[in-house]
């Protein structure tokens, strides 16, 4: 089961990757990852990488094919994986499915105004790292981490204008993978709106129940 997550930032996808990985035991792949392990183990993609993203220029295609094949390579990507955070864009995708039998694409969708109600109330731990939203997951004293007593700070990028810049550079990229896929009958959409669980379970109606 090869499996492909598109979805804005603040639909849950990373949630609902986490758990289909332990529902189904398969890997959760994210590019992000790749890159973050391929410098730090300073393998040969690594270094490119590494020198790439120092001088703030992006990870060209053939780079970051170049990762995602050797990752797959590995034997626990036997029975299946997910992928997320490639392919963004259609020579990506062209590319990958010269080397991959896609299963399905999964396309998280959720409106605007919620994900940026969602995203712009999230607040982390300047201390320990931990995340709260000041709606869904308050702590006990307004502004202090519940774990350590911490100051509760926004992220740069959960500022409105920031969440709303990263909306219309995902809309931009991803709309026509979007296209590609729906026209190779791959593309399902999954509502991103419900309760996690409830996004979970639609998924694993998507995918039926583990063999
Ligand atoms: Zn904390």
């Amino acid at each position: 089961m090869n499996l492909i997550f598109l979805g804005p930032p603040g639909a849950g996808k990373g949630t609902v990757a986490a758990r289909v990985s332990a529902e189904y035991h398969i890997p959760h792949i994210s590019t992000g990852d790749l890159f973050r392990s391929a410098i730090k183990d300073g393998t040969e993609l690594g270094l490119k990488v590494k020198s790439i993203t120092e001088s703030g220029d992006l990870v060209p295609d053939e780079l970051t094919i170049a990762l995602v094949r050797e990752r797959l390579e590995e034997d626990d990507t036997d029975d299946g994986f997910i992928i997320d955070g490639f392919p963004r864009t259609i020579p990506q995708a062209e590319a990958y499915g010269t080397f991959v039998n896609v299963t399905k694409v999964l396309n998280f969708t959720l409106p605007d105004a919620e994900i940026v109600a969602r995203l712009s109330g999230r607040r982390v731990c300047r201390n320990c790292g931990r995340t709260y939203h000041v709606v869904t997951m308050k702590t006990k004293k307004e502004g202090i981490c519940d774990a350590c007593g911490g100051e509760l700070y926004t992220r740069k990028d959960d500022t409105v204008d920031s969440i709303k810049n990263r909306l219309e550079v995902y809309a931009k990229q991803t709309l026509p993978l979007v296209d590609y896929y729906e026209k190779l009958k791959l593309l399902v959409d999954v509502d991103s709106a419900p309760a996690p669980e409830a996004v979970f379970k639609a998924v694993t109606d998507v995918l039926g129940r583990r063999a």
